[in-house]
Order: structure tokens, then sequence, then C-alpha cells
């Protein structure tokens, strides 16, 4: 038997419970884990309160990120003792996840551990960090570099936000960061933020095209503070877009499009195939600075997960939250 967290469903509605589950329940799968750490994201905030239906099979377990120790292998890539992270895959959707002391995975889901973590940094990274990496990877990839001016980093405080600034000032950007938190502006400086504005500049309904300000964008946020940003990009800018924090609308016209070339770049983590994966953990493991984590990252038992989903989704969590699923 094995603790997890787990979501059943019935006529009256959702149940989350902290649990025990048989090892004979696991999912198929050819590569069976020892979970150490696992994590919080705004898609575990949703599964959990069941805020939105990202839930797609009942029970599950929630949980789209794990670090953990492989125990028994069929797959050519691992065999016992390795250290692995899984992010997505639909994982905590659809395929028991990582908010358990055990798993059953598909082997290919996988990546090494880097040896730059440790199992509870790599949590404290997450499928946020690794999307923020994921952002950057292709903001560079698009040819943006620091000489061209300010980035704009929405939904700061979050977990994307977080680390996205903590990788572009490593990577030598003036990064700008827009929150609605006033309490942690030094966090985001701590960070590496230059700047910090309020989010209250980008979030309600702007012109289609603003004053030219930033040389690129990661958006984690979406709506109008998606719309704005583009507006406000400059000439030959590049937007990476991944959130929906404020909505998953975008009221924007084609004019910072078609009148000064401003790229939008689409993010998705979860089936993202394993070169860009792995390239992204490879800048995460080059570029973060493991003490930066300490400070982006709080701990908290499994039990707490549950709590801690609600807290999320009201917006009151600072940086990612790390769970010890063994405690
Ligand atoms: P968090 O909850 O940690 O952070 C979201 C941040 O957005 C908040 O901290 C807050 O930052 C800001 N925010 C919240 N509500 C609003 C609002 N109404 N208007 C404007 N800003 C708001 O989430 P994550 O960082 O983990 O994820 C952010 C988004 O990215 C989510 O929508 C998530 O689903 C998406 N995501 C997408 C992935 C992909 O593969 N494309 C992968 C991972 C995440 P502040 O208080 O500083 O303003």
């Amino acid at each position: 038997m094995f603790r997890a967290i787990l979501i059943s469903k019935n006529e009256s509605g959702q149940q989350v419970a902290v649990t025990h589950v048989d090892e004979a329940d696991l999912p198929p799968g050819d590569v069976t884990i020892a979970v150490e750490y696992s994590t919080l994201n705004y898609k575990d905030g949703l599964a959990i309160t069941g805020r939105s239906p990202v839930v797609r099979k009942f029970p599950m377990v929630p949980g789209i990120d794990l670090a953990g120790t492989v125990t028994h292998s069929e797959h050519a890539d691992w065999k016992v003792g390795d250290h692995v992270v899984l992010n997505g895959w639909g994982v905590g959707e659809g395929h028991w996840g990582g908010l358990a002391q055990r798993a059953r995975l598909r082997g290919d889901w996988l990546v090494p551990l880097p040896t730059a973590f440790t199992a509870r940094q790599a949590m404290a990274i997450g499928t946020a960090g690794y999307t923020a990496s994921l952002c950057v990877e292709a903001l560079v990839a698009h040819g943006v570099t620091p000489e061209q001016g300010e980035v704009l980093v929405t939904g700061a405080s979050g977990g994307v936000g977080s680390v996205a600034i903590a990788l572009l000032a490593k990577a030598g950007f003036k990064v700008v960061a827009a929150t609605g938190k006033a309490a942690e502006h030094d966090y985001l400086k701590q960070l590496g933020a230059g700047a910090v504005i309020d989010r209250a500049e980008l979030s309600a309904p702007g012109k289609p095209l603003q004053k030219e300000r930033w040389a690129a964008v990661v958006d984690s946020v979406g709506s109008h503070t998606l719309a704005n940003a583009c507006a406000q990009t400059r000439y030959g800018g590049a937007v990476a877009a991944c959130g929906l924090a404020q909505g998953m609308d975008f009221p924007a016209s084609v004019m910072p499009f078609i009148l000064r070339g401003v790229s939008l770049l689409g993010v998705d983590s979860v089936m993202a195939p394993k070169k860009p994966r792995l390239a992204a953990w490879a800048r995460l493991a080059r570029d973060l600075d493991p003490f930066k984590l300490d400070v982006i990252a709080t701990e908290i038992p499994l039990a707490g997960a549950v709590a801690a989903a609600s807290d999320l989704m009201e917006g009151k969590v600072r940086g990612r939250i790390v769970v010890n699923v063994n405690q």
C-alpha cells in the first residue's frame, strides 16, 4: 500500500481524500517509480478543486509532475535506481500522477533528473519552471537578444513568471515584472527583475497598437494582458504565450502582427517532444541558481496539498509549492 491523493466523483460531485492505495491498482506502464517529491501547478489546483474539468478519468491521482527513483523497469532507457523527472503527458489528468508515493508510467515520458538538481529542486521547478524555460528557449530561437531592450514577464510572482525572471536575468536580459502583488516587489527583484509594474497597467482593454516598449514578452496570463503585451511589443519582437491566469480569451487585433512584424509564439509543455524538453531542462540546469529555488519554493506535506490547491486558485500563492509525498 502507498499514500496518495485520490479524486473520485459520484452523483453528489467530486471528493478528494488523502488515502492508502494498493500498488496492484497502479495503472499500466513500463516503469514504476518511488516518488520523492511532487508539486502543485495551476492545473493541479484546477484538478483538486474541481474548478475546471481537467481530470478525464475517475478515480484519479492528481499531480502533473513528479521526481523519484525507478524501482522496476521494462523500458530499455531506464534501470532500477535511475533518478527521473516526469512533466505532463496527461499524467494527473488521464493517467495517475505524482501526488502519491508510487507511480507507474510510460518510460518514453521520462527525462533524467539533471545532476544539477535534487528531486526536491526539480519539483521546485516543475512544469511551471520547465514551461518558463520553453518560453525563453522560444524567444532565443526567434533571435531575441539582450541588446534589443526590455523583456516583460506577466504573472510575475507565479510559478512560470518567477522562473522566467530568473532565467532571463541570468541570460543577460533586462526584465520588467508585471504583478498584482505590491508586497512582492523585493521578491521579484531578488529573482532578477530590473523593474516592477502593476499588472493593472495591462489587464484592462487597450488600443490595438500602443507605444512600443518590449523587445519580447513571456506571458502566462492571456486575455487583455496578452493583447496589450502584443500591442506594446517593439517592431520585430516576439511574445511567448503559455497561460490563461486572467482568461483564455485573446481580445486583440492583428495590427501588431501585420504592421510591426510581431511574432506570437505558442508554448505547450504537456505534449512537447523529448528534444525541446531536454533543451529546456538543460537551460534550467545551466542558468537557474539553485539558491533562487529556495527563495521561490515552499515545501508542504502530501496532506497539505488539498488546502494549498484552493490557495493557488485564489492567487494567494507566491512562487512554487513543493510537495513532500513521504511526509
Ligand atoms: P500560478 O498560479 O503560480 O501563477 C499565475 C500568476 O498569474 C499569479 O501568481 C498572478 O501573478 C497572475 N494572475 C492570477 N490571476 C490573474 C488575473 N486575473 N489577472 C492577471 N494576472 C493574474 O500559475 P503558474 O505560473 O503555474 O501558471 C500560469 C499559467 O500558465 C496558468 O494559466 C497555467 O495553466 C499556464 N501553464 C501553461 C503551461 C503550458 O504548457 N502552456 C504549463 C504551465 C502553466 P501576480 O500576482 O504576480 O500578478
